[in-house]
């Protein structure tokens, strides 16, 4: 039999409904042996998810200020829950030993992590699945990051011990048992690890949409859904904005060659998104597979005659930035010119300072500030080798009248960017769409 390992995102765990929809999908395969959770998301749009509500109470003992209501609206939730599921779990004690424990200064970590320790109790009683405590099995160093191999090493042992199991998301402990937590959004992590350590055929992601579409859809209207993606493509997309999963997720997984897919409990019959490390060749040769851009980029254009004899320049260029503490996103550059292409979040109220310094250090014969640009990134490794892409993608600017301040293509050729300015985004994203798909 094959293993499937499925993690539950906060809304797909928000209350008794969700947690019986849930219930559904994992019998409904009984490969879907180890389950993660996250802990309860909003039930509407103006609800707090339950792990805000557990920052907040950290905050307020911190700040030695009354936390009964906080604590009161957390309790409340999972009696809530435990009662219409028609449970006999004994959750209060669980609430009790969190509501002693603040009182004695229990740490933000600890307390974070107990939306995902609640909820996995739950679940595991719902379902008759064992509860795997990740403390003691995934082990975060003195630097605050996990311990790879160890954790590894840890995690198939103590699966072996278990048939089926829940375990909570999000955390881990050190080495002496403290409990640790991921950055926000974290409990995908820890199903790419425990994904890697059930040599899972597959690492599913269930959460409120049904995978990647191939544009935002508050700018195309009704843009295809992303049947498969690689992992590069993903990367490329993700960083222009395009975002489902924590950044960290791919590593353990991507090692194990273990395929994730994004899937929908919501809408259980849809197969989601497949994110795959080579996307097989069914794929139609020239497609693309998704468009993503962000807006508010600087670009700072340095131009100096034989600039290209001139070992270093951009060395100097860039030692500007690195003293400012700037990263830079591209650096397209010609004979005797050069861009530094700079998210204006970055820029902060550095810019002028920067080009000063700029124009002192490399003595260009002129320095040009573009503001409010935006950058589109179209990626499909179906546009490598194929003649005609960047014609294609080109033409539909120009017939919409967009003028291109920029174009960077990568080695690798599986996507093209191309720079306009904001208030063009939207048309650009929409002529590239209609031009391929
Ligand atoms: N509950 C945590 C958060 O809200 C972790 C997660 O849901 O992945 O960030």
């Amino acid at each position: 039999m094959g293993v499937k390992v499925s993690k539950f995102g906060g809304t797909s765990l928000a209350n008794a409904v969700q947690f019986r929809k849930v219930e559904e999908i994992v019998k409904g395969d009984r490969e879907r042996r180890y389950i993660v959770v996250s802990a309860p998301g909003k039930r509407h749009k103006t609800d707090t998810k339950i792990t805000d509500l557990l920052y907040q109470l950290y905050e307020k003992r911190q700040q030695n200020q009354d936390y009964t209501d906080i604590l009161s609206q957390i309790s409340d939730r999972y009696l809530q829950l435990v009662e219409e599921l028609g449970l006999t779990l004994d959750i209060r004690s669980h609430l009790k030993e969190l509501a002693d424990n603040v009182e004695a200064g229990a740490s933000l970590d600890y307390i974070a992590s107990r939306g995902e320790y609640f909820n996995g109790v739950i679940l595991a009683d719902l379902l008759g699945y064992s509860f795997l405590d990740p403390v003691g099995v995934i082990v975060f160093n003195e630097a605050g990051s996990y311990n790879d191999a160890l954790t590894h090493q840890n995690m198939v042992q103590a699966l072996k011990k278990h048939e089926k199991a829940v375990i909570p998301g999000f955390y881990g402990a050190s080495e002496n048992g403290d409990i640790k937590i991921f950055s926000r959004g974290g409990s995908d992590i820890t199903g790419a690890i425990v994904a890697r350590g059930a040599a899972a055929d597959v690492y599913e992601n269930w959460t409120d949409v049904s995978g990647f579409l191939m544009a935002d859809p508050t700018i195309v209207e009704n843009p295809k859904q992303i049947k498969d993606i690689s992992y590069k493509e993903l990367r490329e997309l993700s960083y222009m904005g395009a975002k489902v999963l924590h950044e960290e997720t791919i590593f353990p997984v991507l090692k194990a060659g273990i395929p994730i897919n994004i899937r929908n409990t919501n809408d259980p019959s849809n197969t989601g998104t497949m994110i795959v490390s080579k996307v097989n060749g069914s794929r139609e040769r020239g497609a693309i597979t998704g468009i993503a851009g962000v807006k508010d980029f600087t670009v700072i254009a340095v131009e100096k005659y034989l600039m290209n004899y001139e070992v270093g320049y951009v060395r100097k260029m860039l030692s500007v930035l690195e003293k400012y503490n700037i990263s830079f996103e591209h650096i397209p550059s010609g004979i005797d010119n050069i861009c530094v292409i700079i998210s204006s979040h970055e820029l902060n109220g550095k810019l002028e300072k920067l080009v000063e310094e700029i124009t002192q250090v490399c003595q260009p014969d002129s320095i040009m500030v573009y503001e409010d640009m935006c950058l589109i990134t179209t990626v499909g490794h179906g546009m490598a080798y194929t003649p005609g892409m960047a014609a294609r993608l080109f033409g539909a600017l120009a017939a919409a009248g967009i003028n291109v301040r920029m174009i960077d293509q990568g080695s690798s050729e599986i996507n093209i960017i191309v720079g306009v300015e904001n208030k063009d985004y939207e048309e650009a994203v929409r002529a590239i769409y209609n031009a391929f798909v």
